[in-house]
C-alpha cells in the first residue's frame, strides 16, 4: 500500500512567539472545513511548542513537529532541548537539516543518534539529507547522499521504519528559489530507498517516507509528489506563510497515489 503524504513547515527562527501562534491559528483554521487524506506537521521553535500546541489542541489535522533535539537524554548540556522534554508537545522532530549540519557541526554520527533517542520515545524523526552545489558540479551527490542515508539506516536496530522520514534537499535548492528536475530529484530519493532496502530488506524500506525539500511552493509541490516514490514535502520559507503552506497542502491532496 502507497504511504500516506507527508507536508511539513519547517518555520526555522523565522516567526515570532506572537506570529507563530498566528500562523498557526490560520493554518488550523483554513484547513477546517476540508477532507485531507494527508499527514500535516509545522514545526515550530521549541520556545513556541506549548502554546501552538495549545492553539492547535483538538485539532487532527495539523501535527507539531520540533526543529532538532539533543541525542542525550538528560544532562549538563546548557542551552540544550531533550526528547522527554519535547514530548508532551510534539509527535515528529526535524534532524540533520543542512543548516546544523553546516552552520553548527552536526555529524552523521550525532544524527543517528538523535535517530535513535527519538524513536526510542515515540517520535518520528524526519532526518534531511543532500549535496550541495560544489558537490553536485563535482558529481558527488551519489556518494554523499549513500554517506548520509547508510548512517541513519546502520543505526536501524529494531526500531520501528514506519515512523521514519527521511527528507531529500538539495542544499542549492534550500531558500534559493532553484529546484532540481522533479524527475532528478526522484531518481536521487530512490536511491536513498535502495539504501534503505540493502540494510533493511524490501519491505522495510517501502514503509519510511520520503519527502522532497527545497524551495517548495504551491506552483510546484505537485510536480514532486506526482514522481514515483516521493511521499511528501518539507517546506521551509513558504510554510511560514499560512495561505501558501495550506495551498501547498491541498496540491498535494490532489494527486492520486499510484504507486
Ligand atoms: C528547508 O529549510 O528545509 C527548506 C526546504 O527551505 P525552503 O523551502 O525555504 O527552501
Amino acid at each position: 500500500m502507497a504511504n500516506k503524504f507527508l507536508v511539513v513547515g519547517n518555520w526555522k527562527m523565522d516567526l515570532s512567539h506572537k506570529a507563530a501562534l498566528e500562523v498557526a491559528g490560520a493554518i488550523k483554521k483554513m484547513l477546517a472545513g476540508i477532507y485531507l487524506d494527508v499527514d500535516v506537521v509545522i514545526a515550530p521553535s521549541f520556545t513556541s511548542l506549548p502554546a501552538v500546541a495549545t492553539k492547535l489542541a483538538k485539532n487532527e489535522k495539523v501535527q507539531l513537529g520540533a526543529q532538532n533535539v539533543h541525542w542525550e537524554e538528560g544532562g549538563a548540556w546548557t542551552g540544550e532541548v531533550s526528547v522527554s522534554q519535547l514530548t508532551p508537545f510534539a509527535r515528529w522532530c526535524i534532524v540533520g537539516h543542512s543548516e546544523r549540519r553546516q552552520l553548527v557541526g552536526e555529524t552523521d554520527e550525532q544524527v543517528r543518534a538523535k535517530v535513535y533517542v527519538l524513536q526510542k520515545h515515540g517520535l518520528t524523526p524526519i532526518v534531511c539529507v543532500g549535496e550541495t552545489a560544489d558537490e553536485r558540479n563535482r558529481g558527488e551527490t551519489v556518494s554523499k547522499i549513500t554517506r548520509q542515508a547508510t548512517a541513519i539506516f546502520t543505526q536501524q536496530t529494531g526500531v520501528s521504519v514506519s515512523r521514519l522520514v527521511i527528507a531529500y534537499e538539495p542544499i542549492w535548492a534550500i531558500g534559493t528559489g532553484e529546484t532540481p528536475d522533479p524527475a532528478e530529484a526522484a531518481q536521487t530519493m530512490l536511491l536513498i530507498r535502495k539504501i534503505a532496502a540493502e540494510k533493511l530488506g524490501a519491505e522495510a524500506a517501502e514503509k519510511i517516507r520520503i519527502l522532497y525539500g527545497g524551495s517548495v511552493n504551491a506552483g510546484n509541490a505537485a510536480d514532486f509528489v506526482s514522481e514515483p516514490g516521493v511521499d511528501g514535502v518539507l517546506v521551509g520559507g513558504a510554510s511560514v506563510k499560512s495561505a501558501e503552506f495550506v495551498n501547498i497542502v491541498k496540491a498535494v491532496e490532489k494527486i492520486e497515489r499510484t504507486f
